[in-house]
């Protein structure tokens, strides 16, 4: 289904081949916090050691804005590759210059050279040609495997793609693959599940996704809005007034496929020790919020999900930070690895709410992107994908 070349339909023998991946991890200093990020690009990875490639690796991490910022080098990354892999790691301080130049020349078969964080050049998310150009004359090919950021046009992954044969990493093409054949294909019925705190983020999301869907649960901060449009008040709880009209438009457009939380949850601020309740939905107290759904929206989600052949999760159903207010989300997890439907999961939080609930084997596919994610459920093209060969 890939109409791109993947990195199996490219000879990287003897080559020097240049690979943007996703190490944009969670650390604490300079300690990484979690490395499924790495790991998950392990297997392209070790493919070309395997294979006798030279690998250059570029990435991002954080935002240091076009600046070097010493708090978001790779650094560490490095470190952790070293651990992980059965090859010379090699680290420079930097991805453009005379260094990296001679680092790379140096290279041998099975060798790894990570190079310094892509985003202290602002030419970097600037898609600056003279960056991709001097970035793809360190290679002979250049491989995407960094889903992360597919659905940006930047100089590591766009400008590159331009000046070197090019294919999609193992990571890269499997993430294209089931989010793909769930949008374009999905076994019914096909239930997409949306939580989080803006609407305004994902009504694109919804308004490509209600005509494919069987059914959208809605939950987390966001179904505020939709109650909003349905006439509730809701005292403090988190409303996006510009997008009232629009969420009533897509309620009367969704109808009976389109469910809203029926019970939820409400407290008195917020805050992790605030005082709450449970509560039918109906007119929000002044002074209260809703802050998580109920018992009875989990059941009537469940149902659902049970009866569903492909789910599609993605935003959390409440504000899970707070242990208090975390069961929804928790629990909706717990219903998804329960259910025997194919799962898919996108977004930083829901991600780290199945990995904090030791669910992560129990779903099939947990996506690295959540905004690349988000794109592609928009129905919108992938920049990083399209600039990669054709089969
Ligand atoms: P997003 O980045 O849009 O996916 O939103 C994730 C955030 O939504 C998390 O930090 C949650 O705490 C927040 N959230 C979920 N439900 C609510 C709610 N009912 N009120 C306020 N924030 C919420």
């Amino acid at each position: 289904m890939l109409n791109k070349k993947t990195i199996r339909d490219i000879n990287v023998s003897g080559k020097t081949v240049l690979v943007r991946v996703d190490f944009n991890v969670p650390m604490n200093g300079k300690i990484i916090t979690d490395g499924t990020r790495i790991q998950a690009a392990l297997p392209t990875i070790n493919y070309l050691i395997k294979n006798k490639a030279a690998v250059i690796l570029t990435s991002h991490l954080g935002r240091p804005g076009g600046k070097f910022n010493k708090d978001l080098s790779l650094a560490p990354v490095a470190e952790y590759l070293d651990n992980v892999i059965d090859a010379n790691v090699y680290f420079v301080n930097d991805c453009l210059g005379q260094e990296v130049i001679n680092a790379a020349a140096a290279l041998k078969a099975g060798d790894i050279l990570l190079l310094e964080n892509t985003r202290f050049y602002a030419g970097e998310i600037n898609n600056d040609p003279d960056m991709g150009k001097k970035l793809a004359s360190l290679a002979d090919i250049f491989i995407n495997d960094s889903f992360g950021t597919v659905h940006r046009a930047h100089a590591s992954n766009v400008g590159v793609a331009a000046h070197l044969p090019s294919a999609a990493g193992f990571l890269l093409e499997k993430e294209i693959i089931y989010l793909g054949k769930a949008i374009s294909n999905p076994d019914r019925p096909f239930t997409a599940i949306l939580g989080g705190a803006k609407v305004s983020e994902k009504i694109a999301v919804i308004k490509n996704m209600i005509d494919k869907v069987d059914w959208i649960l809605i939950g987390g901060g966001m179904a505020n809005t939709f109650f909003a449009a349905q006439g509730f008040r809701l005292g403090d709880s988190l409303v996006e007034k510009d997008s009232i009209k629009i969420a009533g438009e897509i309620l009367s457009k969704a109808g009976r496929k389109l469910l809203l939380p029926s019970d939820v949850i409400i407290a008195n601020c917020f805050e992790s020790s605030a005082e709450y309740k449970e509560m039918q939905m109906n007119d929000v107290p002044e002074g209260w919020r809703i802050m998580d759904l109920g018992e009875k929206s989990l059941q009537e989600f469940g149902k659902i999900i049970k009866m569903s052949k492909t789910v599609v999760w993605n935003g959390p159903m409440g504000v899970f930070e707070f242990p208090a207010f975390a069961k929804g989300t928790f629990k909706l997890a717990r219903l998804l690895a329960d259910s025997g439907a194919v799962s898919i999961v996108g977004g930083g939080d829901s991600a780290a709410a199945v990995a904090q609930a030791g669910l992560r084997d129990q779903i099939t596919h947990i996506s690295t992107g959540g905004g690349a994610s988000l794109q592609m459920l928009e129905g919108e093209p992938l920049p990083g994908l399209m600039a990669l060969d054709e089969k």
